[in-house]
């Protein structure tokens, strides 16, 4: 308990090194455990069973330091839905190599074990890791150090089911758009929403589109849902997300948006459709390609490019995440765009991808790439199209012709990807990416495009 918080003990059971391995029973109570990552690397959080042996494994990206992601595209904490008495190691370091078991640990910076208790388990537990500071210079001192907050209980309101809702039926290529009929009150958006679900479809191949709509996958919109926004494709094995959060299970498998303004508001970042054909591609991921989204092909090309090639570090992004966020960044803006004009167009600072956020993403993005075949600069990210992705990442791009248009399933007996190609030479064109293996990642986040 060194590094917890005084007078918290009750709540969660701790260890700074010992392994804790998790009870069995199926009646124990359902609990909340959310780490946040205050510190300059990643952590991993990881479950462990009752015979010690680790599954599960989330990343939590760094809150700062010079690999902390500061664009909002991704969030440095985790939330995990658990049972009472379900043991997890918090650790830092073994990147690459996902450990199976206790004794894998070894050269990993363990944190803690720890397992929510049975006192109060609907209040969620807040574990905060941070640097240590001045003492961790001391020899066998260790570097980070966990704080535990309780969160509140949630209330009768955020428990109850949302709105009652009423759908009308809206079809896009055969597609079922359910629309909430409060939307219908300013109808011109439920016309726009519809007719870029056409544009989007159409992107997709017939076969494609098929299979989505096989599968069950409908696209649910909604004029609001309390907090949510924006819009997302739930998983088709997150039902028990999907009831913890009041909403129907039913939700599984399909896309939906959580508020009809928010994309009236940013549907022009892409082209027309660009961010329902994100959607659709995790449709297709999840209910077409063999182990859903966990398929392996796609996980290793993820972990190529993003972690081992650093394609996706820095690049361009439409709309305000491009805006320079202090003053260094407006400086250094400045003076690209003062410069020889050799870096090509200049018109923002160069972002972390939001493919680079993990295999299902990575998918998704690039798919809106891919699936663009014309000159449009469809994705709101770069490459904005298909001739771009060719360009700039042809693995990923060879990979994505065999999904879409090839119609594999990428099963066990495709042929294995290549080997990865050599560093490419260096140019304008490789800086102006941020692949340069020499450049650190927080520097090359830091080119402007
Ligand atoms: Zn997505």
């Amino acid at each position: 308990m060194a590094n917890l918080d005084a007078g918290n003990g009750d709540w969660l059971r701790w260890s700074d090194d010992a392994p804790l391995t998790s009870e069995t029973g199926d009646d124990r109570d359902r609990a909340t455990l959310k780490v946040v990552n205050e510190c300059s690397k990643p952590l991993h959080v990881q479950w462990v069973t009752a015979g010690g042996k680790l599954r599960n494994r989330r990343r939590v990206a760094p809150g700062k330091g010079r690999y902390a992601i500061l664009d909002n595209s991704v969030k440095n904490e985790h939330t995990e839905g658990t049972l009472v008495g379900d043991a997890f190691v918090i650790y830092a370091g073994l990147d690459d190599t996902p450990p199976e078991t206790l004794e894998a640990l070894d050269t990993a910076e363990i944190v803690g074990f720890l397992a929510c208790t049975g006192k109060d388990p609907a209040r969620p537990r807040v574990v905060t890791v941070a640097d240590a500071g001045f003492f961790s210079g001391l020899v066998g001192a260790k570097t980070l150090v966990a704080s535990h907050t309780v969160g509140a209980a949630p209330t009768e309101e955020d428990t109850k089911p949302l709105h009652p809702y009423v759908y009308k039926r809206e079809t896009a290529c055969g597609i079922i758009i359910d629309v909430d009929d409060r939307c219908y009150e300013r109808g011109e958006r439920v016309r726009a929403f519809v007719a870029d679900c056409e544009a989007a479809a159409k992107r997709l191949p017939k076969n494609a589109v098929a299979a989505i709509r096989d599968a069950g996958c409908r696209i649910v919109v909604h004029e609001e849902t309390g907090k949510w926004t924006h819009m997302c494709y739930h998983p088709r094995q997150g039902q028990s997300w999907l009831r913890d959060q009041g909403f129907d299970e039913n939700l599984a498998g399909c896309v939906q948006l959580y508020r009809l303004d928010d994309y009236a508001g940013d549907r022009g970042l892409w082209g027309q459709g660009g961010s329902i054909v994100h959607e659709l591609s995790h449709a297709y991921h999840d209910c077409y390609l063999r182990d859903g989204h966990g398929n392996k092909f796609i996980g290793r090309r993820y972990d190529r490019a993003v972690h081992a090639e650093r394609l996706y570090d820095a690049v361009r992004v439409k709309g305000p995440q491009s805006k320079p966020r202090d003053a260094a960044e407006r400086r250094l803006l400045f003076l690209r765009q003062t410069a020889c004009g050799c870096m090509g167009r200049v018109d923002g600072v160069a972002r972390r991808h939001y493919a680079a956020t993990n295999a299902a993403e990575f998918f998704a993005e690039l798919s809106t790439a891919y699936l663009c075949r014309d000159d449009e600069d469809y994705n709101k990210w770069e490459p904005h199209n298909q001739r771009q992705l060719w360009q700039f990442d042809p693995e990923t791009c060879k990979l994505l012709e065999r999904v879409w248009d090839d119609g594999e399933a990428l099963d066990d007996d495709c042929a294995d990807e290549p080997p990865p190609p050599p560093p490419r030479s260096l140019c304008c064109r490789v800086l102006r990416w941020g692949a340069v293996p020499s450049v650190g990642a927080e520097s090359a986040r830091r080119l402007i495009v």
